[in-house]
């Protein structure tokens, strides 16, 4: 089980899971969304997923494609996303969770379009795009 919520605390949301693996995604979507080098998610079950708080401040951007982003519209923190090609899944950004994640990266996906000012300096397997 994990807890996690936003910056300014509005939204709160717990997942009924202990992990998921954890995917670095250094898109371009995903770095001009997060304004980083890349976006931290764990991938988890749909159902697992659940809002405790602050559900009328979530805001979706939807992006052509099929893939939605959800941020808080108060103070701009980045959730989570989801994919029309699989509904059952969530990427929930590992940087608002409030309990311990005790695994480590699992992947590196979309490096083919990394930021040529960052290095991955870890063992984890790299994709050129996503697998
Ligand atoms: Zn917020
Ligand atoms: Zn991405």
């Amino acid at each position: 089980m994990h807890t996690g919520s936003c910056l300014c605390g509005q939204i709160n949301y717990t997942i009924a899971s202990d992990s998921g693996p954890i995917i670095y995604c250094h898109c371009k979507r995903c770095r001009k969304s997060s304004g980083s080098a890349f976006v931290t998610s764990m991938q988890i079950e749909r159902a697992d997923f659940k809002v405790t708080s602050g559900q009328d401040f979530i805001k979706i951007f939807h992006h052509d494609g099929g893939v939605d982003r959800a941020f808080c519209s108060n103070c701009g923190s980045q959730l989570f996303s989801t994919r029309a090609a699989t509904p059952d899944l969530m990427r929930i950004r590992l940087g608002t969770f409030d309990s311990e994640v005790d695994s480590k990266v699992s992947s590196h996906i979309f490096v083919d379009s990394k930021a040529e000012w960052h290095d991955i300096l870890d063992n984890a397997p790299q994709h050129a795009q996503r697998p």
